[in-house]
């Protein structure tokens, strides 16, 4: 497992709000109106050199920590949702490769020439017809014939297939292998088909361009990434995805809640020397977001200090159930706390957040965090809990 470097990229956050106020914000409702990837925000983060963050500086990347990354998420979130969020699945899978994969040449070839000198987009292919949301689990298999290799996947959700410069896909090891035995598989582009099965029109996240797609992707045994996907699962991808979504989320909160503080400083305008009876709620509000905003950067700190230690150490705690509880309980309570919020910023402001053309409006805030308790659904993640709180005795 690869560690990431110890150095700060301390300019990350702020070349990432610049984007988000100058790009990412001005196209969001266009975005959002068009269902369309937000094709400028990431020409302006390949500019900048900012998809390369999570890739570590040996291999060209800023080496961003867990910390950073989220930082990077939520600001540009702020700007807009889809935007934070496509963000977040690329650094999921580039950690997974940089962490699990760095000491395999393919995986150092395309993680200094393909993500750090091309700026590439990668996106995730776990879901699958059949499996029900549960990412532990695959139907498909990986065919290792000898030097060559193939995979055909019926995936029921991809977020920016048809934008992405890749595909990085869990599937059983082998045709024999039991369905949880699984590994992911990286296809850059070329070696991949995709062919759209389903719409995306949905009532948020609509910039992630996420349909259903038949999968179908060939290319040789070294593009298979190294060890089990059971171990990158519980080690890299669920901790990076609960705490990435969990700070873009905060992202979005906050950006509701900004425009909820700007109708209430208007308002205590209009009427110097009296405080406006909304500005109590919007106090609340605040409590909450901080809330929320140190409980992801807390498990962010946690992560990063973990991984910066002994390997062998920082996996087995990466490994233990206390951890998963962590993590889960992470996710339950900002995917819950966000649409609490962006409630909250409409109640505050009023008519002028649920009209859609107004500087303070919310309603594309609130129906983005709509998806947050779907994204692996918060059912699902508190039944794993519930099993583990059967055994764990100290959370
Ligand atoms: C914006 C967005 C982008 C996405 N992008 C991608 C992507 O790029 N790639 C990808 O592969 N997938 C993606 N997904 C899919 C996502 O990660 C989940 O796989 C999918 O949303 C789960 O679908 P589901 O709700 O039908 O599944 P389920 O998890 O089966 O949930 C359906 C219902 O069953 C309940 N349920 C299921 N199991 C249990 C249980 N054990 N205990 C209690 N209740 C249970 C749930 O609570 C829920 O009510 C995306 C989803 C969204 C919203």
């Amino acid at each position: 497992m690869n560690k990431p470097s110890k150095v700060p990229s301390s300019d990350l956050a702020a070349r990432t709000i610049a984007v988000a106020k100058a790009v990412a914000a001005k196209y969001a409702d266009d975005v959002d109106r068009r269902a369309r990837f937000p094709s400028e925000t990431f020409a302006a983060l390949s500019e900048a050199r900012l998809l390369s963050a999570a890739v570590p500086r040996e291999f060209g990347g800023q080496g961003a920590g867990m910390l950073e990354l989220g930082n990077q998420c939520a600001a540009l979130a702020q700007g807009c949702s889809s935007s934070g969020m496509v963000l977040a699945m690329h650094h999921i899978q580039v950690a997974c490769i940089a962490r699990h994969g760095a000491h395999a040449p393919y995986f150092q070839k395309y993680l200094r020439e393909n993500l750090a000198e091309k700026q590439e987009l990668i996106a995730s292919i776990t879901s699958e017809n059949g499996t029900f949301g549960d990412t532990r689990s695959s139907i498909c298999a990986v065919e290792v014939d000898g030097d060559t290799m193939q995979l055909v996947k019926d995936a029921t959700t991809v977020s920016y297939g048809a934008n992405a410069d890749a595909q990085l896909v869990t599937c059983r090891r082998a045709a024999d292998a039991a369905n949880s035995d699984q590994v992911l598989v990286l296809f850059p582009k070329g070696s991949y088909t995709l062919e759209q099965t389903g719409t995306w029109d949905t009532l948020g996240m609509r910039g992630t361009c996420s349909p259903g797609a038949k999968f179908s992707g060939h290319g040789k045994p070294e593009q298979i990434v190294p060890g089990s996907f059971a171990d990158s699962s519980a080690q890299t991808m669920v901790p990076y995805s609960h705490i990435l979504w969990s700070a873009l989320w905060t992202g979005i909160a906050t950006d509701a809640l900004q425009r909820a503080a700007a109708c209430v400083r208007g308002a205590a305008r209009r009427k110097p020397g009296s405080v406006p009876p909304n500005a109590a709620a919007l106090a609340r509000a605040y409590a909450e977001l901080q809330t929320m905003r140190h409980n992801w950067q807390a498990c962010a700190m946690e992560f990063d200090a973990m991984t910066a230690a002994d390997d062998a150490a920082a996996r087995e705690m990466l490994d233990s159930m206390n951890w998963a509880l962590k993590m889960n309980q992470l996710k339950i309570a900002c995917s819950e706390a966000a649409p609490r919020l962006c409630h909250r910023a409409l109640e505050i402001i009023g008519i002028l957040g649920y009209k859609n053309d107004t500087p303070f409006s919310v309603g594309r805030h609130y129906r983005d965090v709509l998806s947050a308790a779907l994204m692996v659904s918060n059912g699902r993640i508190a039944g794993k809990s519930a099993s583990m709180l059967l055994v764990v005795k100290e959370v």
